[in-house]
């Protein structure tokens, strides 16, 4: 066998297998390694099995890196209307669920597969159950692997990140990056949910399932989304998407009234001096919830509105908008979507994804210091970065 390539692409996933398919396209005799049996484990249990595989309404301010201008070329020259053409041309179904959420109507095994066809046209060489243990460069790379040595001029790291280790989750482009002198933004697991004190946990564990519509925002960010009480804390959308703006010790800010200000309150005593706070705020909340939510305020709220003061109805409204919750830590990246953080911007090119250190090493995807929003913006941080490597190695 001649393993002798212009271009390695090391990771199966939705970054490499883009990657790959455009380099091949130019001519390029690449290979795409995966240490997997099976190409894009991660895509096939996207999205519940339906892969959100892009946002339509991407755009720059929807990721997160330490450098917020770096995505934005490759964000630019490959949008979700690009893949969307790709979906179109292999006439795979899906369907828009929240605003411009694109989910495949049937699998995301469909996602799999036309990267897979891409590929094969182009003539890529595709090595499954291959794992890359150690990489060195003299005139070329040379990677050796599970199935023995490996070399190119140009070597693509599509490893991704640390999170769900059991299919493939790793720190391998991270240490490969840092041998060759690029830094590493601290990695930690995002899209995640969040775990409570056992004190506070004690007290939620009767609501283990129930789910409200609130504004959930730190010092950076905010959003209008469903949280989720488990029995281990709190998940749904609006905590999965805090958690990538979340630093631990911080507390987040819940409003769970989103859609009313706090002299509304006023208003509403004008109207109805006799209804009490509770059966106010049942009317929006569900009972249980605002039965846990009453333990803690100092004072009751159980009275009829006529019995409060404006300034104890101002402070009970603030309460209401401003729940503020300390969480002790995340599920971590057994239950993390992404990986936050990983190889820093600063020694990659923008618009190439090469090394700035060492010729013909590429970062993309996950492994990089760029994460996405829930929502399938990190599928689109995927496709572009990978296309920007394959549209670039010479
Ligand atoms: C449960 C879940 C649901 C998600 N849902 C969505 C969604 O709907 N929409 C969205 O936009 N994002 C979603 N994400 C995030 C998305 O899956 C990732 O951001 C994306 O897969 C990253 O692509 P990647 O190619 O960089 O890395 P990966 O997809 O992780 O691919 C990296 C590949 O490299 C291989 N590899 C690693 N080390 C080696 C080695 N040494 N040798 C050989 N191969 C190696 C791994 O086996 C893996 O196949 C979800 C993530 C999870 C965990």
């Amino acid at each position: 066998m001649n393993n002798r390539f212009d271009v390695i692409v090391i990771g199966g996933g939705a970054a490499g297998l883009m990657a790959a398919s455009s380099a091949s396209k130019r001519g390029l005799k690449t290979a795409l390694i995966e240490g997997n049996k099976n190409l894009g484990k991660k895509i096939l249990i996207s999205g519940g099995g339906r892969c959100n595989f892009t946002n339509l309404f991407a755009t720059p301010n929807n990721f997160k890196s330490s450098n917020i201008h770096f995505h934005k070329s490759a964000l630019k020259r490959y949008s979700p209307y690009d893949f969307l053409d790709l979906v179109e041309k292999y006439k795979v179904s899906y369907v828009e669920k929240a605003a411009g959420q694109l989910f495949c109507k049937v699998s995301a095994r469909e996602i799999v597969n036309l990267l897979e066809k891409e590929c094969l046209s182009g003539g890529v060489e595709i090595f499954l159950n291959c794992k890359a243990h150690s990489i060195s460069k003299n005139e070329e790379f040379s990677i050796l692997t599970t199935l023995g040595e490996f070399t190119a001029r140009n070597l693509i790291i599509a490893t991704g990140g640390l999170p769900i280790p059991t299919i493939g989750g790793t720190d391998f482009g991270l240490k490969i990056a840092k041998s060759f002198g690029h830094k590493i933004v601290e990695p930690s697991p995002a899209l995640v949910p969040f775990k409570l004190n056992e004190s506070l946990l004690k007290k939620t564990k009767a609501l283990s399932g129930l789910s409200l519509k609130v504004k959930i925002s730190n010092d950076e960010i905010s959003f209008l989304e469903d949280i989720l009480f488990t029995h281990k804390g709190l998940s749904g959308p609006g905590i999965l998407q805090i958690s990538l703006y979340w630093n631990p010790g911080e507390s987040i800010s819940i409003d769970l009234l989103p859609e009313l200000e706090i002299e509304d309150i006023l208003r509403f005593k004008k109207r109805h001096p006799k209804k009490s706070f509770d059966s106010y705020l049942k009317m929006s909340l569900p009972k249980k919830f605002v039965e846990f939510w009453c333990q803690f305020q100092e004072i009751s709220l159980s009275m009829n509105f006529a019995d409060y003061t404006n300034e104890e109805l101002v402070k009970i409204m603030t309460n209401v908008k401003c729940f503020s919750v300390k969480p002790v830590g995340t599920e971590g990246y057994r239950k993390a979507e992404v990986m936050k953080g990983g190889v820093s911007t600063d020694e990659v090119s923008s618009k190439s994804m090469e090394s700035r250190l060492v010729k013909g090493l590429y970062f993309i995807g996950e492994v990089m210091d760029v994460t996405g929003e829930l929502g399938g913006f990190n599928f689109q941080w995927a496709w572009a970065s990978g296309n920007a490597a394959g549209q670039s190695v010479i």
